[in-house]
């Protein structure tokens, strides 16, 4: 297997796509607009104490000074946080310097939260310097595998020598994670808490210690797994930036990168921007000349595999055995591009072969088993409809780059010019007995009108007659083309 990891950079988003020989399998964007301060850590500074309501203004270097309540100290020995009860000036003065972490983005006239708990990720562990707790994620929920991950855990720190120096929390990604990465992670913490500490301590006035990783280096940190040939970026700021991080945290990885100066787009290159229009769009067209037919709902999402337009007679169970074959490859790294999660139902054609099913069975099998989100092919249905799961992540790629249509309000469907005409006629008749004006003017999108004047145009000579009213037509444009109006003159 030949992984690339492609890396592109505006300042207004990055995006980051993983090509497995050549096939695009993993797409993630991140917009700066977004990125909030939670997990910021920083040098502050207590510029007030506000003893009656137990909190603290701290100058962290934002536009607001930023506050904590005493409920979010941390108090050393004690494994846990103060108690409300405790008074905030028992830790707190004016002029004390303290390393704070936010917990709440500023919002409005509010400053950021605060808190002294201070914590770090890593791609499977949340490191938490001050506490000596170690804890599975909720989300994990076979005890089993609780265990096992626990188990992991101590002997990965007793491997690295740092059993005894912090609390851990074993992540939902660690799910599967074998001790090797486990142990890749414990290095790159103990690495990073290093350097937050070193700043921390020499940090003279306020200031920023340490941020979530942005997405580029998020993306080093968590997808540059063994496979990964090369990781190419776009933008040479990026690139150093990458450079440095790596020597710095991460030197394994160094050899993997390479700085892309060429003038074409990296993503047009690569077919990237191409994949990405693919998608967003409901229909996937495949080599065989079938294609998918992908929905999604808020309860799961459906595929449906159909065959091309023309399919000569003669080789039809052999056509449709090969679309289905196809088709198993292709919705599973479509569901890896668009993310998607939760239950998924799938329709192969019909095939009448008995063997012929149990290979599309292995085919999806063996693709979804590469698949690095946890999933489960959950059985075959009575109507030969295909049931897995496929665990959420993050936001789906529509969820992030899409907002629903404003003209059919997600339901992806419009009312035709004939239904909208014949809503208009009765609406006609509703106001035509309670008003009585001489004439009532339609203002309807282009569609509707025309539909009036030449099919419909008989209906509202009738309706003219029948009312005792003149009716008149106007085009009024809309981009929803369910919308009209009757106007009473
Ligand atoms: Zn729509």
């Amino acid at each position: 297997m030949s992984e690339e990891i492609l890396v592109n950079v505006t300042p207004m988003e990055t995006r980051v796509a993983v090509v497995d020989n050549g096939a695009t399998q993993d797409i993630h964007i991140e917009r700066s607009a977004r990125k909030g301060m939670v997990g910021n850590i920083y040098a502050g500074k207590v510029v007030r104490v506000l003893p009656g309501m137990q909190a603290a203004f701290v100058d962290i270097g934002a536009e607001r000074t930023s506050f904590i309540h005493v409920s979010d100290i941390h108090v050393p020995g004690s494994d846990g946080r103060s108690r409300a009860s405790d008074a905030i000036a028992d830790y707190l003065h004016e002029g004390k310097k303290v390393i704070v972490q936010v917990t709440k983005d500023p919002l409005g006239s509010k400053g950021a939260r605060l808190t002294t708990e201070l914590s770090v990720s890593s791609r499977y562990l949340v490191f938490m310097p001050q506490s000596s707790h170690v804890g599975v994620s909720q989300r994990i929920d076979d005890g089993e595998e609780r265990q096992r991950l626990q188990q992991l855990l101590a002997q990965a720190l007793e491997q690295e020598e740092m059993t005894g120096q912090g609390g851990y929390i074993l992540r939902t990604a660690a799910e599967g994670a074998g001790l090797e990465e486990i142990r890749a992670d414990l290095r790159f913490l103990k690495r990073l808490w290093t350097v937050v500490s070193r700043r921390g301590k020499a940090a003279r006035k306020a200031e920023l210690l340490y941020t979530d990783l942005a997405l580029h280096l998020r993306t080093v940190r968590d997808l540059a797994r063994p496979g990964v040939e090369r990781i190419l970026v776009d933008s040479r700021e990026s690139f150093t930036a990458l450079q440095e991080f790596c020597s710095e945290y991460m030197p394994e990885v160094s050899g993997l990168l390479e700085h892309y100066p060429g003038e074409r787009p990296l993503f047009d290159l690569h077919g990237i921007e191409e994949e990405l229009q693919r998608a967003l769009s409901r229909k996937v067209e495949l080599k065989s000349g079938g294609y998918l037919v992908i929905d999604q709902t808020e309860a799961m999402t459906t595929i449906d595999v159909n065959t091309g337009s023309y399919v000569g007679r003669r080789n039809l169970e052999e056509t449709i055995f090969k679309t289905n074959l196809e088709a198993a490859s292709m919705l599973a790294r479509q569901l890896r591009v668009r993310n998607l999660g939760g239950i998924i139902i799938v329709d192969f054609i019909d095939m009448r072969d008995e063997e012929h099913r149990r290979q599309v069975h292995r085919a999806l099998e063996k693709v979804m088993a590469r698949d690095p989100a946890r999933n489960k092919i959950t059985g075959v249905s009575e109507l030969g409809l295909v049931e897995m799961t496929r665990k959420r992540t993050r936001e789906s790629l529509e969820q992030l780059l899409c907002e629903e249509c404003p003209v059919c309000n997600g339901r992806g469907v419009l009312k035709t010019a004939e239904t909208v005409c014949y809503e208009i006629f009765r609406e006609i008749m509703r106001d035509a007995r309670a008003y009585d004006n001489d004439t009532l003017m339609v203002l309807a999108t282009q569609g509707v009108i025309d539909r009036l004047l030449d099919e419909e145009s008989a209906n509202v000579a009738d309706l003219e007659e029948f009312i005792g009213k003149t009716i008149s037509l106007r085009v009024e444009p809309d981009n929803n083309p369910e919308h009209f109006d009757i106007v009473l003159l």
